[in-house]
């Protein structure tokens, strides 16, 4: 399915406004299988719109139009959709049904019903956030949609109608095929490496390396025909690479932990030492995150190791706080006071600085449960922040592991 986005508006060709609508677009309908070919930004002139529609419908399937729907004398984008497509504005009726219902004034409504005139038989893309509703048509074999210009309202009605139409009218086989791994521990060169066997990229199916840190992504696709192909590809890759994939597809590895933790049943606590409370966040961005985190202790001093995980300060002035006794201690408190199934702990130091025997970057990670506690030592590079990112994903890597059949 060939695909184009035209972006409609003076704004985006003066620079005054970055167009993340065409971004936006293109993500989700990627997202889905579509691949946007072609972008093209013209301004608000009817004549403009109205040409572009037609030399893109002459090279593509569906065209994706933002912008210009509004009720001010520089919306002209209905107007030129229904000259691209030989028809007649009308009054649409559930366009103004939904203007009236959403614009409560008398006197306002009169000037936005011009956003009810739409091309004659186009259909309505709803706007549960706006007053311009879009439309979509289809002339001489190709998928014309119209969206507005403000994002808020665009995404919405981009992942409301937009993307379950696409898919709906055209099957998955005419697709891209997508498969995305998100790796942990793993450099890109050492994946690039591993994987340096699997055929690619003759015959559609094609591997893309990203590193997104603390992440390498692996990309599989593979378009039309190549469906076996593409399912060998991804297998064979899964297989590879499997003790490293976090997340697979649009999950990300904080989504995955708490999926596996909802369906374990399990509970959780959290005692963070150089994190600072970070492992917490990632747990609990996640919508219902209650049902499976009892708490979090985030403990910086020593006295408050002692004091709030029941840390031996002897342990503390003989293996020092950044140690493996002390993350394990660390965790065995924290699950102790708060009764969870799981607790996982980290203490390190995030740097800059350190020590010849612990330099910066140097983390402990703990993990207790009803069979006993284990910790391993790790060595992260980068700078503060960077040592403190790959700590929580390491840490919450270890739940993955555990949760992991
Ligand atoms: P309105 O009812 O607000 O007039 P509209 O559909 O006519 O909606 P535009 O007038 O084209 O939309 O744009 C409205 C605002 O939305 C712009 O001022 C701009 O801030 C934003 N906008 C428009 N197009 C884009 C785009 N492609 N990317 C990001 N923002 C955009
Ligand atoms: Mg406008």
């Amino acid at each position: 399915m060939k695909t184009a986005i035209l972006s409609i508006g003076d704004e985006l060709l003066t620079g005054a406004v970055v167009d993340t609508n065409a971004a936006a677009i293109s993500a989700a309908l990627f997202g889905s299988g579509f691949r946007v070919e072609r972008r093209l930004t013209v301004r608000d002139d009817e004549a403009e719109i109205t040409a572009a529609l037609q030399g893109l419908a002459e090279r593509h399937d569906i065209v994706v139009a933002t912008g210009g729907l509004g009720p001010t004398s520089d919306d002209v984008t209905a107007r030129a959709a229904a000259k691209a497509t030989d028809r007649r504005l009308i009054l649409n009726d559930e366009a103004l049904a939904h203007l009236r219902s959403v614009v409560p004034d008398e006197r306002l409504r009169g000037l936005n019903e011009k956003q009810a005139l739409l091309p004659h038989k186009c259909r309505v893309i709803p706007n549960p956030v706006g007053t311009a509703c879009g439309f979509w048509l289809t002339h001489e074999g190709t998928l014309f949609l119209f969206l507005p210009g403000v994002p808020r309202e665009m995404d919405r009605m981009l992942a409301d109608t937009v993307v379950p139409l696409l898919r709906e009218r055209f099957p998955g086989e005419e697709r891209l095929r997508r498969r995305r791994f998100t790796l942990l521990g793993i450099e890109e060169a050492e994946v690039n490496e591993l994987l340096k066997d699997i055929p690619q990229p003759r015959r559609g199916v094609t591997l893309a390396y990203r590193a997104r840190f603390p992440f390498v992504e692996v990309t599989v696709r593979g378009e039309g025909e190549a469906a076996e192909l593409f399912n060998r590809a991804q297998t064979e890759t899964l297989k590879k690479l499997s003790d490293h994939v976090v997340a697979m597809d649009d999950e990300t590895p904080e989504e995955n932990v708490a999926r596996l933790l909802r369906e374990s049943g399990f509970t959780l606590s959290l005692a963070e030492s150089c994190t600072g409370g970070l492992i917490a966040k990632l747990i609990t961005d996640i919508p219902g995150s209650s049902a499976y985190f009892r708490e979090g202790a985030v403990t910086y001093a020593n006295e408050a190791k002692t004091r709030a995980l029941g840390v031996p300060a002897p342990l503390i002035d003989e293996k020092g706080a950044v140690s493996s006794e002390v993350a394990m201690a660390m965790a065995r408190g924290i699950r102790a006071a708060s009764g969870s199934d799981l607790a996982v702990a980290v203490t390190g130091v995030a740097g800059p600085g350190g020590t010849p025997e612990k330099p910066a970057g140097t983390v402990f990670i703990a993990l207790a449960d009803r069979n006993g506690c284990r910790s391993k030592r790790y060595l992260f590079p980068g700078d503060r922040d960077q040592i403190r990112t790959a700590t929580a994903y390491t840490a919450l890597d270890w739940l993955r592991r555990r949760l992991t059949p």
